[in-house]
């Protein structure tokens, strides 16, 4: 059996003249930190985190909050590797937990997912409550968002409020919360906000049918401009 610690194993960081101050693990050839079958390369982090590294065990040994999650998202991966979607992993994640009332933060467009959603968590004798990214409903023009900018200008247009939609949560005390389709941006407030754990079901994008993965499938034919910025769509609000 590979021993887990890097040098242990007789494995050394290795200089590679690629190796710059900014690498990081999307630099890295061979990501020997899963099998510790290859050399490390000198920008490792797993060399620079040993400490780091010591610390995250011994809470994963404990029978801390994190520890239970951990073991949780660990069964759910070796009993149902390839075989449960994600929507059955969520649900399962959610039951292996003990959790029961279940937050889902959703996008005004991702409604309809949201009510199936709802069912399957029912149907799993858990207790969903779907918080709408429009509560609140503060129209944007008081919040400064020039009438032009509105995707229907002259109309009442509500800004999606995702500290409100975490607050109402929390308020309701949700065990785990799960995010459908959040525009980027606003889940980084729901999570900020959240206090219960946050697992994302739906990654939202209006291009790629909720599969933003697609961009980097394609990316070296129909989406080559992802890596190149200046190719990218003008912003409507850019000074001329
Ligand atoms: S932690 Fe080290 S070995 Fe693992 S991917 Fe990052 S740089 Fe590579």
């Amino acid at each position: 059996m590979a021993k887990t610690n890097p040098e242990e194993n007789g494995l050394k960081p290795e200089k590679t003249a690629k190796a710059k101050d900014t690498s990081s693990c999307s630099d890295c050839p061979d990501r020997s930190c899963y099998r510790n079958d290859h050399k490390y390369p000198s920008f490792c982090l797993t060399l620079a985190n040993k400490k780091g590294a010591d610390e995250t065990r011994e809470l994963y040994s404990s029978d801390s909050p994190e520890a239970k999650l951990l073991k949780a998202a660990g069964e759910i991966e070796a009993e149902f590797y390839g075989r449960m979607t994600r929507v059955e992993e969520t649900v399962t994640l959610a039951r292996k937990m003990g959790f029961r009332k279940i937050g889902i933060a959703s996008c005004l467009a991702l409604m309809n997912e949201s009510t199936i959603l709802a069912e399957c968590l029912r149907s799993a004798d858990l207790e969903p409550r779907a918080v709408i990214c429009k509560i609140g409903s503060i129209d944007k023009g008081e919040l400064g968002v020039p009438d032009g900018m509105k995707l229907l200008p002259g109309h009442k247009e509500a800004s999606c409020n995702p500290v409100l939609q975490a607050r109402a949560l929390n308020d309701w005390g949700s065990d785990l919360n799960v995010v459908m389709g959040l525009c980027v941006g606003h889940d980084c407030l729901f999570s900020q906000s959240s206090q219960a754990p946050v697992t994302t079901l739906v990654v939202k994008d209006r291009v790629l049918g909720h599969n933003p993965a697609a961009a980097f499938y394609l990316s070296q034919t129909f989406y080559s401009r992802i890596l190149d910025f200046m190719r990218y769509p003008k912003s409507r609000l850019a000074k001329k």
